[in-house]
């Protein structure tokens, strides 16, 4: 039994359905590592981000509205951000798309389908560039975001 739309399950392709019960011990201690207080809302983000890998705001709400039902889009931004101030989650700004949240892990770039939308990580080091980048430039620079487009496997075959 699931309780996700066809529609959400076929864009993210899950083998598996994502189980609102499923153990959530190591959700709430990676939360409090985080100096963030585990309320059952963060637990199922954190879930559900490691569940999806990349998911908006919206997608996250459409997740988990069945489950809380008090929730509203305002409590997940609340929570996604300070998430992200304490750094267990981390935005990926997308062009011209609403930016994803993942995970907070090391550095990496991403891979976005134009045909289906989703994002892959991609686990490339971008001290080269960025290297590179500050040599050719009088630029103070900060942080370097890389977003790759073009087609995934799936996308690609059914052309
Ligand atoms: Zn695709
Ligand atoms: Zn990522």
């Amino acid at each position: 039994m699931c309780g996700f739309s066809p529609h959400f399950l076929s864009r993210y392709n899950k083998k598996e359905c994502y189980n609102p019960d499923m153990e959530t011990y190591n959700y709430i201690e990676k939360l409090r590592e985080h100096r963030l207080k585990a309320t059952p809302q963060r637990t199922a983000i954190a879930e559900a981000l490691d569940t999806y890998g990349h998911l908006s705001v919206e997608e996250l709400y459409e997740l988990l509205k069945r489950r809380f039902h008090s929730l509203s889009l305002a409590t997940i931004y609340k929570n996604i951000n300070i998430m992200k101030e304490n750094e267990f989650v981390a935005e990926v700004k997308l062009p011209e798309q609403k930016s994803v949240f993942e995970l907070k892990k090391e550095a990496h770039s991403h891979l976005q389908c134009r045909s289906c939308n989703r994002v892959w990580d991609l686990m490339l080091d971008l001290d080269d560039i960025i290297a590179q980048a500050s040599k050719k430039s009088a630029f103070a620079i900060e942080e370097a975001n890389l977003v790759f487009s073009g087609l995934c496997d799936r996308c690609k075959n059914a052309q």
